[in-house]
């Protein structure tokens, strides 16, 4: 196996529930990464579609594979991945976890007795934890030579204080690890590492960061550090989502069960998979869409989607006591300028300026020079991230 920084390839694997996102990096010599592929593995049909990109996002497979068992499939991406190499040593596997509860709050690399803590963590998430989990027990047992890494997504936010992870229940329910964790961590730390060398000033102080994919949080950022998130005990809080709700009041769960009812898996099915901007407009989860749509319903699931953003941030901006640099990024937060405008119009009150040019250019600052808070584009990257953290973790 690899040491620290020789030169070799990390894989990245994300497993999802209806996906695995991969990333092999080049680590050269000096410890620089470079994704020189990146690739999905995504439900189609009866099968599954396999798609491969170079460096330069140039399409370098599209191919519908058979299997319909996890297990072989992975098989199958292991093989493929093992071609790509063409004999290039692997230096590690480094995979997200989506949660880590209260005792995983470092990248860690991965041995036996980790894997079956982690499998007892899976029922604080067990919609994304299973998941998470599979590719890397099926390689610790097809692979047992490979170094493999964790990297959780609840991590970066171990820096959040008390009174921003507390709910206000029975202590006992904190100690039994019922409290606000966040997440899209992986994301925020590469932001804030991002914009600390793009803006050293602004990272330094206190800024929001808004992941704005399919699943969507913000993080108050202050000298680069978690301080408070949308995001609690699991990924359905804060925002309106593609498909997830958001915050709801816990008393509407109450009355859906009781009166309405709904069963625990339909809540859960609800909440998850049939909220959020799909719910809201009956027609997408897809921003693309609703944005293109002339449907009022459309309009109606964007009204709420700017809503919630916009008053999240007032009460980050609160909780950070003044805001300096504000941060897009991800699918919605990277591409939709329609959508970063009326978020910043709403937020002039905190000294937001917007260059309208600029933001409908996609450029990298999109403040006007006098803004009293820099506003950012960042594209995110998860998988560099992760890479990062299997490159960095000494050798146990
Ligand atoms: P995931 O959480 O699945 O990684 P992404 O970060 O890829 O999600 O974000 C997906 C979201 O980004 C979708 O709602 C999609 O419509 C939106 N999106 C991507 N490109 C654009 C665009 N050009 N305009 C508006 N929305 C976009």
């Amino acid at each position: 196996m690899s040491g620290q920084g020789e030169s070799g390839a990390i894989l990245t694997l994300n497993a999802g529930s209806s996906s695995i996102k991969l990333a092999i990096f080049d680590v050269a010599a000096d410890g620089a990464l470079k994704a020189w592929r990146r690739g999905e593995l995504r439900e189609d049909g009866a099968g599954q579609r396999f798609r491969l990109k170079d460096a330069q996002g140039g399409l370098l497979a599209d191919e519908i594979w058979a299997e319909t068992r996890f297990e072989a499939s992975l098989d199958h991406l292991l093989a493929r991945i093992d071609t790509e190499l063409a004999g290039r040593h692997l230096a590690g596997i480094g995979h997200r976890v989506v949660h880590g509860g209260a005792g995983h709050r470092m990248p860690e690399e991965v041995t036996p007795e980790l894997l079956e803590l982690l499998g007892d963590l899976a029922e604080l998430a067990p919609l994304h934890v299973p998941h998470n989990l599979a590719p890397i027990r099926e390689i610790a047992r097809t692979r047992p030579g490979i170094r493999q890494v964790v990297c959780f997504d609840t991590a970066f936010h171990r820096t959040m204080p008390a009174v921003a992870t507390r709910f206000a229940l029975p202590r006992e329910f904190e100690r039994r690890g019922i409290r606000r964790y966040g997440f899209h961590g992986l994301s925020y730390e590469y932001v804030s590492r991002r914009l600390a060398m793009l803006s050293p000033r602004v990272h330094g102080g206190r800024v929001i960061a808004a992941h704005l994919g399919n699943g969507a949080s913000m993080c108050a950022l202050k000298g680069g550090e978690s301080l408070d998130t949308t995001m609690g005990f699991t990924a359905l809080d804060g925002l309106v989502m593609g498909t997830r709700c958001g915050a709801l009041d816990p008393g509407a769960l109450l009355h859906l069960m009781r009166w309405e009812g709904l069963s625990i898996d339909d809540t859960e099915r609800l909440l998850y998979t049939r909220a959020g901007l799909l719910g809201l407009s009956g027609i997408s989860n897809d921003m693309r869409v609703l944005l293109e749509s002339t449907e009022p319903a459309a309009a109606e699931a964007v009204d709420v989607f700017v809503h919630r953003i916009v008053r999240e941030a007032g009460a980050l901006a609160s909780v950070l006591g003044g805001l300096d640099g504000f941060v897009f990024t991800a699918g919605i937060g990277e591409n939709a300028p329609e959508i970063r405008e009326r978020v910043c119009e709403r937020l002039g009150w905190l000294g937001v300026r917007l260059d309208r040019a600029a933001n409908a250019d996609g450029a990298p600052v999109i403040s006007t020079p006098d803004s009293g808070v820099e506003v950012r584009v960042i594209a995110t990257d998860e998988e560099a991230m992760i890479a990062e953290h299997v490159r960095d973790l000494p050798i146990a």
